[in-house]
């Protein structure tokens, strides 16, 4: 494995099992036990309802883009070979949003609304990061 350039997320305690189900890879979100909602980003009760009990659950991992930039600036070295590189606003099929890169697609191909699906990318032998691809691109 190359040297891996860019900064390294550092879980917080709520977010840990996010970080660990993503080093199985499995995109895994808080769901509300009493009205059944996902949500992201991870906290200690419900958006929704204000329950505090919930159960980490793995999703389908299918989404769409709701929204998105293109990067042509860079802000850190890590990126160097990326420019341009697409950050989007994935709403996932169980209704919860997170951000991530959108790879394997021409920034300029982009669009609102197009399917995507998360594929893990391990960065490091102890981090992987959720990224996502247009779904008819995806292998599996
Ligand atoms: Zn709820």
């Amino acid at each position: 494995m190359t040297e891996y350039l860019k900064p390294i997320p550092i879980p917080s305690p709520d977010s840990l099992p996010f970080w660990e189900a993503a080093r199985e890879h499995n995109l895994c979100m808080q769901k509300c036990r009493k009205c059944h909602k996902y949500w992201f980003p991870p906290s200690t009760l419900c958006p929704q309802c204000g329950n505090k009990v919930y159960d980490w659950v793995n999703t389908s991992g299918i989404g769409s883009v709701h929204s998105f930039v293109i990067y042509h600036r860079l802000y850190h070295k890590g990126w160097t070979a990326e420019v341009p590189y697409v950050v989007a606003l994935i709403e996932l099929d169980e209704g919860p949003r997170l951000y991530a890169n959108l790879v394997d697609i021409e920034p300029d191909e982009v669009r609102c609304d197009q399917k995507v699906k998360v594929y893990f990318d391990d960065v490091t032998e102890k981090c992987t990061i959720p990224k996502f691809r247009p779904l008819n691109a995806s292998p599996d």
